[in-house]
């Protein structure tokens, strides 16, 4: 095959749909107040480090790690208090989980559907799959539009639903007698996406045992762990051991393995880490009221949505940059979040650096 035939070559092996898409993108955080994406800004106490680096001397790197990472569900098992029946699945981040259920589902005819404005992976690894997604628009408040949902239930029958609770990228809670009836009359698949669970409190964990068409979906990244890659997946076991059939083997290597464990132990460090940055979001909610023009979402999450004034979003972010601080830029999704922008609860100093910079920016 010569180099000139390999455009044709491209279009030709390579589904259209993936051509037509485009890759999840990063931004460039070098040298920047880094409040794009949701991370934990504290690091751990160092006897805590001292007892993680001891515990990684142990581990063999020259094997392949426990096929189903035993140890680490069972930990999970405990912590969650699941029931019988119940089963859970673990995967190189929750977005390697989206990815099974999809695979799981895809074929011809078949459907996936969330509200939006959401995370837009569900979308993402939907096309990547061959399935067809459809978003059922929010209310103007980002509440989620029960009347809307039911007809689109009804009239598009998806196989699978995604909900994130709280959503990203508005922050808030739906509510939860809307949530429930949603759940109700869905056909297929409900999947709900805890990833903020311990920004939230409020969970749908205990509805498992009322409605087996749920599914239940959380990630260790949010409250500290982004750079591990662990999410996990609890459901009727009738669901998880299929799944599981999809899950590449080894999927969760040692290292996560071994300090996923060992950060359960010490599962009392990130829940007084996630408290402070309850407290810190009221204060970065706070600072936003008193600026002129800005109009912050109520968040249940460790990030706030906010709200510019019409047609300064772009220049915004970029005053932002170049004032040290990056924050996520949500205008090109367009629609409702042209105007936007998401800030993540950093700590207290990075909270301060943000709100002085968008001061300055907005004088
Ligand atoms: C961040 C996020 C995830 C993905 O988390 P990983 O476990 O890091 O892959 C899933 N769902 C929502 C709503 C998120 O915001």
């Amino acid at each position: 095959m010569s180099v000139d035939k390999l455009p044709a070559q491209v279009e030709r092996l390579i589904r259209s749909e993936i051509r037509d898409m485009k890759a999840y993108q990063v931004a460039d955080a070098s040298g920047l107040t880094k409040l794009d994406a949701m991370e934990n800004p504290y690091g751990w106490p160092d006897e805590l480090l001292d007892g993680w680096l001891q515990r990684l001397r142990g581990v063999s790197l020259n094997r392949y790690p426990d096929p189903g990472a035993g140890g680490v569900r069972e930990m999970l098992r405990q912590s969650l208090g699941l029931a019988e029946g119940l089963e859970l699945i673990l995967g190189n981040g929750s977005d390697e989980l989206i990815q099974l259920i999809l695979q799981a589902v895809a074929g011809p005819g078949r459907q996936v559907m969330a509200p939006g404005p959401s995370f837009v992976m569900y979308r993402m690894i939907s096309a990547s799959v061959g399935l067809a997604y459809q978003e059922v628009p929010l209310t103007p408040e980002f509440e989620l539009d029960c009347d809307a949902m039911l007809l689109a239930l009804a009239k598009f029958s998806p196989d699978v639903l995604f909900i994130a609770y709280p959503n990203n990228p508005s922050g808030n809670l739906f509510d939860s007698g809307d949530l429930a009836s949603v759940i109700e009359a869905a056909p297929g698949l409900v999947v709900v996406d805890e990833a903020y669970f311990p920004f939230a409190g409020k969970t749908v964990m205990s509805w498992l045992d009322r409605y087996d068409n749920l599914l239940v979906m959380r990630t260790l990244s949010k409250s500290g762990l982004a750079g591990l890659r662990l999410g996990y997946l609890v459901g009727h076991r009738a669901w998880i051991q299929e799944f599981d059939k999809l899950r590449l083997p080894y999927n969760i290597n040692v290292l996560t393995q071994v300090s996923a464990v060992f950060a359960l132990e010490h599962e009392d460090v990130f829940a007084a880490q996630a408290a402070d940055i309850r407290r810190d979001r009221k204060v970065v909610m706070d600072g936003l009221a008193a600026l002129e023009g800005v109009r912050g979402y109520p968040s249940d999450a460790n990030f706030i949505l906010f709200r510019l004034p019409a047609g300064t979003a772009d220049q915004v972010f970029t005053r932002l940059r170049e004032a040290g601080v990056l924050v996520k830029n949500l205008g090109p999704q367009g629609g409702p979040l042209e105007d936007c922008l998401r800030v993540t609860v950093g700590t207290p100093d990075e909270n301060r650096a943000f709100l002085k910079a968008l001061s300055n920016v907005l004088t």
